[in-house]
């Protein structure tokens, strides 16, 4: 989306027209038209009350985590041991006791919640697609425990927007669990192939965050024609289900592809297609070679991103690759594994 023209233009026009920076803080001279309308669009996005715009994802989870946890009195944080350093980060600042569920463990998240008295307010943070591990969170039941042990839910649709969900509301909306969430983050730099994040919620909450969050009220918004440019790129993939066809015919032809060879790829439910090479200097090897000897650029990822001994590659088709590239792709893959971690075999 970072190329489409219809958001290129919009950041041409909004930086003609407003010039290439906000000029200070959102309370203090940095509101423009467009910051107001790009926090409409996401409200509406998510079928919200209203939206508050951040200068990145990382600052939205940061920023929104620590001031809800922080300001409800005797708050408890539960959180999947999977989620982004920035909600951890959002949640360690509010110093309110948290408790950490391994991985979409349903069994142990009741445990931890019916520790408490129903009054107490309880905040669950969790994400809807695992960016790392490519899998979702179970969004239905964890509402039902929320509904149950009286908790708020926070969710992180970060790698969601955009792609799943009507118009690219995301997995909640996709599930039919969107008005059950509390607030929504999301941010315009995936997807949206932009910068910024957001939160969205009730009027009182995102009023609360806006009046209280130091990481919204001590810091130049983002510039108009980044917001332009955002809320340029919601709006057309709002209509772009074609978009959304392509990416997933091109998600399941590198799965079926990859079903055929030896590489270690997870058959993910999400357009993320880890693969699991468990060393950093292999993984890196690996990497190198696709991009030297095949022209491919597939990043490793490596500690901290990911624990030791689960280094990986993470595939990420676009809508805009081709069969044939996808092919390609399959194939150096199929090739280099051979080359790399069948040679005992062999
Ligand atoms: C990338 C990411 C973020 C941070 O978003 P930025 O806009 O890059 O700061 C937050 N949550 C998740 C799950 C992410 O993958």
């Amino acid at each position: 989306m970072s190329h489409h023209p219809s958001v290129i233009e919009a950041a041409i026009q909004a930086t003609k027209t407003y010039g290439a920076g906000s000029g200070g803080t959102r309370n203090i001279s940095g509101t423009a038209h467009l910051h107001v309308e790009l926090e409409r669009t996401i409200a509406n996005l998510h079928e919200k009350e209203a939206g508050l715009v951040f200068t990145s994802g990382y600052v939205a989870n940061e920023a929104a985590l620590c001031t809800l946890a922080k300001g409800l009195p005797n708050c408890v944080a539960f959180c999947d041991e999977k989620i982004h350093a920035s909600m951890i980060q959002g949640i360690n600042h509010s110093r309110v006791p948290k408790h950490v569920f391994s991985h979409n463990n349903l069994d142990q998240l009741r445990q931890q919640l019916s520790k408490y008295d129903k009054k107490q307010p309880k905040l669950i943070a969790f994400v809807s697609v695992y960016s790392m591990e490519g899998d979702f969170a179970p969004i239905e039941v964890i509402c039902d425990l929320a509904k149950e042990y009286n908790a708020l839910t926070y969710l992180d649709e970060v790698h969601a927007v955009g792609i799943y969900g009507k118009g690219g509301a995301g997995l909640a909306n996709a599930l039919n669990q969107q008005h059950r969430i509390d607030v929504i983050q999301g941010n315009f730099a995936k997807a949206y192939g932009v910068i910024g994040g957001y939160i969205t919620g009730s009027k009182s909450l995102v009023d609360y965050v806006r009046s209280m969050a130091s990481g919204f009220i001590f810091t130049t918004s983002l510039p108009p024609m980044i917001a332009s440019a955002a809320t340029t790129s919601i709006k057309v993939l709002q209509e772009a289900d074609d978009l959304r066809e392509k990416l997933w015919d091109n998600v399941n032809l590198l799965k079926s592809l990859l079903a055929k060879t030896q590489v270690n790829y997870h058959n993910t439910p999400s357009h993320i297609v880890p693969v699991v090479i468990g060393d950093a200097k292999a993984c890196k090897d690996f990497t190198d070679a696709l991009l030297h000897d095949f022209g491919i650029y597939v990043q490793p990822i490596n500690y901290p991103t990911v624990p030791r001994g689960e280094e990986r590659m993470r595939l990420t088709v676009t809508p805009f690759h081709t069969k044939e590239m996808i092919h390609e792709m399959a194939d150096a893959l199929s090739f280099l594994w051979g080359k790399f971690f069948m040679k005992m075999a062999g």
